[in-house]
């Protein structure tokens, strides 16, 4: 498999990506994603070493970084930090220098401070890839959702296409990759969530390049009409963010996804959620587990689309 040439070090945000890196990124995925269902073995981080480094929680993204990477050869460790000298107060940047001391030349790595791989990968040597930082930025997940939305999607493309994001917006990393993904792609993308979760969001619709389609609601109704894509969001209730903000029950009320209520979007609605999903909240169990669902095959889809990441960026540091 040839991996094309890539500019980048490390993959900090999906806002550094232009239109042709997605469709580069997207295209080896693809690749990816047939090598692994034919089983073809494949070798492209062989003597690598990848190190996941979580200060938060985490099934998916961190389970399927190790599977990508064992998938193309790496050597994989995983840092428990409620394990590691991290308890002992030691800071990220000697964690960071440390692993790499150990041979760490992907450093894979979750933080609740928002910058923090900002500030890894100004002393790493090697590679460090944002597997989601505070309320900033979770690339990846992007990525594997304008992959499974293009695998599903008419015409394999988002263009055009309206895609309501829906949910807890003020405390979403998920939103903020996403809307530079999905604008770069050219879909439409409509932001909706009670007004105390959009805070902010109505100056990003005016900030972003002329040629991106971006618009804010908290009229769920309205958003949701001829829909070709709903994404909710988790309410974040771990990340407290003060008062102002709705309570679950006022949420799921005005809010919360419903069979009835998508049947504002067009028949053929994609549902999608970055997981994990508080069923009865932002979404009904009914609609999580439909047949709109593509909850599962976003899941299934990190591991070709963090294969692909990985690969370039090896490509991109060698
Ligand atoms: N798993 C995603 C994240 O880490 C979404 C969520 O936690 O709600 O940001």
């Amino acid at each position: 498999m040839d991996v094309p040439a890539w500019p980048h070090r490390h993959l900090l945000d999906a806002d550094g990506l232009s239109r042709d890196e997605l469709e580069t990124v997207m295209s080896l995925a693809e690749q990816m994603a047939e090598a692994r269902a034919s089983r073809e073995p494949l070798a492209l981080l062989r003597g690598r070493q990848l190190t996941t480094l979580f200060y938060e929680a985490s099934t998916r993204t961190r389970v399927s970084f190790e599977v990508a990477a064992r998938a193309l050869g790496a050597e994989v460790d995983t840092v428990s930090v409620s394990l590691s000298s991290v308890t002992k107060g030691e800071s990220l940047v000697d964690t960071v220098r440390t692993l790499e001391a150990l041979g760490t030349d992907l450093l894979v790595m979750r933080h609740s401070r928002s910058g923090a791989p900002y500030l890894a990968a100004r002393h790493a040597r090697g590679s460090i890839v944002n597997a989601g930082d505070g309320w900033h930025a979770h690339p990846t997940q992007a990525l594997l959702d304008l992959f499974t939305l293009r695998r599903r999607l008419p015409g394999r493309s988002v263009a055009g296409r309206r895609i309501v994001i829906v949910g807890d917006l003020l405390r979403s990393r998920v939103a903020r990759s996403n809307i530079w993904t999905l604008t770069a792609a050219g879909a439409n993308v409509v932001l909706c969530a009670p007004r105390a979760l959009l805070a902010g969001f109505e100056s990003w619709a005016g900030a972003l390049p002329p040629d991106r389609q971006l618009s804010v609601t908290d009229d769920l109704e309205s958003a949701l009409r001829g829909a070709d894509a709903v994404m909710a969001l988790r309410i974040q209730r771990e990340r407290d963010a003060g008062s102002g903000l709705p309570s679950v029950a006022d949420y799921v009320a005005g809010y919360g996804l419903s069979a009835s209520r998508l049947r504002e979007a067009k028949p053929e609605v994609l549902l999608m959620h970055p997981g994990p999903v508080n069923e009865g909240v932002e979404v009904t169990a009914e609609v999580a587990n439909g047949a709109s669902s593509l909850i599962l095959e976003q899941v299934a889809n990190g591991v070709p689309v963090r294969m692909a990441v990985l690969a370039l960026l090896a490509r991109g540091a060698a």
